[in-house]
């Protein structure tokens, strides 16, 4: 399989040499085009496992791989991290499905690939006879960071740097990034927010100075954010998953197309579901769910990427981006693989911070996707009314899924089944999700944990729960221009 840099001809990878870069040089993403060699008919893997069906997905995607190698693989990163066995549970909620994926050690839909993608960084670099110590930098919303710890901590021929954006994170996030164990990691606060995070980190990646550095210290930099195709392979599998179950428990018949709704910020979790569509699985909508920062909302209903907006800071953090860097992917592959228009919107929104799609671009958009957006208030008041009428607790980033979703069936009901993904647990953000749905005031994230377990009777998980007393060890924050002089910090340390 050849992946393609999304804004050049010249700079094209296979899959072990896209999951160790991340990124390409010119700064595309890189992105497979041919979908028919990937296609996987859902009757071949109805009556798999999730691993087995993990396996057989991904393996579709990075072929450099034998089956073999990719059933290790996944078997080495879920079993037994997980809480359930098929990773990624379907719940019913009324007339509507749930898609569970935060049931992984860092309660986040995150989990599910990057359980993942340190394996596959590791089997890349010994494929490719490489022998450079892998620097994964990553910025985060406040899930990625964690997750990606969670991966690579201690894992041999890596290390790791998280940013996240000061005072942009929950406190139940930072503690989990900020008491995590392992030889190889570094956490640091950035000032500014999400974007500047991210921005920040995609400068390193283009910096000759930064690369020049890395090779000289006998490094490699690379990437654990969405635009590792080695992020993106692995969410491609729940879609599977997801459909499977209901086929097997009869709510559709094999063939039927399904939505699936999505809470969206860097457009990876949907473009999986885009991906999952052109490899043949029965997708009829992916409904795009934003927050107060609807900057998708406004482009998939226009055609116009403006990111020149107030940035809100809102109850579903993991979602407040206004910058969604694999919407790019999508634009590569819904122009029929256009590298120079993509490049030209890609600098048109660094330059002004705006681009305008073209119009028969927006109209295949369109034709499968839909888009809405739900502010804080209606995502808690979405909390309430479902933990009220289903007895189903959701955390802030699914109720803003499930606020859009009902506002698609009043728009646009198509008659078939719907699929919200539910992106972490409740006790991630168990502040908010408590004032939703009782008039408690704890003084702490911590207190509204335990409290939301009393009223809910649902056990807090292991992983949030232990961390409660546990002291920080990482406590730098640093400027934007600073961030390269953290990482060269932490790797010499
Ligand atoms: C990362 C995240 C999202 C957004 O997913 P993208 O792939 O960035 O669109 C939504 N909800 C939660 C809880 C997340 O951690």
């Amino acid at each position: 399989m050849i992946f393609y840099s999304t804004r050049s001809k010249s700079h094209t990878a296979d899959s072990t040499e896209a999951v160790l870069k991340g990124i390409a040089p010119d700064g595309g993403l890189y992105t497979p085009v041919d979908f028919e060699s990937m296609r996987l008919d859902v009757a071949d893997v109805l009556n798999k496992s999730a691993i087995e069906i993990s396996a057989a997905v991904i393996g579709r995607i990075l072929n450099d791989f034998t089956p073999a190698e990719m059933r290790a693989i996944i078997e080495a990163a879920y079993a037994g991290k997980f809480e359930t066995e098929d990773l990624t549970p379907v719940e019913k909620v009324g007339d509507d499905f749930v898609l569970e994926l935060f049931r992984g050690p860092t309660s986040a839909f995150k989990d599910v690939a990057l359980s993942v993608l340190p394996r596959l960084i590791i089997a890349s670099r010994e494929k490719l006879g490489v022998k450079d110590e892998i620097v994964i930098l990553t910025a985060t919303s406040g899930d990625t960071g964690k997750a990606a710890l969670e991966g690579f901590h201690d894992v041999e021929g890596t290390r790791i740097v998280v940013f996240y954006p000061d005072g942009g994170v929950s406190d139940v996030q930072k503690a989990q990034m900020v008491t995590q164990a392992g030889g190889n990691v570094g956490v640091c606060a950035v000032r500014g927010n999400f974007d500047d995070a991210q921005t920040g980190v995609k400068n390193i990646f283009a910096d000759d100075e930064a690369n020049h550095w890395a090779a000289a210290s006998g490094a490699r930099l690379s990437s654990a954010n969405s635009i590792n195709i080695g992020r993106l392979a692995p969410q491609v599998a729940y879609y599977y998953k997801a459909y499977c179950d209901l086929v097997l428990r009869g709510e559709i018949t094999l063939g039927d197309p399904v939505n699936f709704i999505v809470p969206t910020g860097n457009f990876g979790d949907i473009l999986a579901g885009e991906f999952a569509r052109r490899m043949g699985l029965p997708v009829a909508k992916l409904v795009c769910a934003s927050n107060a920062n609807n900057v998708l909302t406004d482009f998939i209903n226009t055609g116009v990427y403006d990111r020149r907006r107030e940035f809100y800071k809102t109850a579903s953090p993991s979602m407040d981006i206004l910058v969604s860097s694999n919407l790019e992917r999508y634009l590569f592959l819904a122009s029929g693989g256009d590298f120079d228009l993509v490049a030209d919107l890609m600098d048109q929104l660094k330059r002004e911070g705006v681009y305008i799609a073209p119009e028969g671009l927006m109209a295949a958009m369109r034709d499968h996707f839909s888009a809405g957006c739900a502010d804080d208030a209606k995502a808690l008041d979405a909390i309430r009314r479902v933990w009220k009428s289903h007895g189903y607790l959701m955390d802030t980033h699914t109720a803003v899924g499930w606020a859009v979703m009902e506002e698609f069936k009043a728009r646009e009901d198509n008659g078939w089944a719907n699929v919200l993904l539910s992106t972490a647990s409740p006790y991630k953000f168990s502040r908010d999700v408590l004032s939703a749905i009782s008039d408690a005031e704890p003084e702490s994230g911590f207190g509204a944990m335990r409290l939301l377990s009393e009223v809910s009777r649902v056990p807090v998980p292991e992983g949030l729960a232990s961390l409660e007393g546990k002291a920080p060890r990482f406590t730098d924050c640093v400027g934007k221009a600073d961030m390269l002089e953290y990482v060269k910090k932490a790797v010499s340390r």
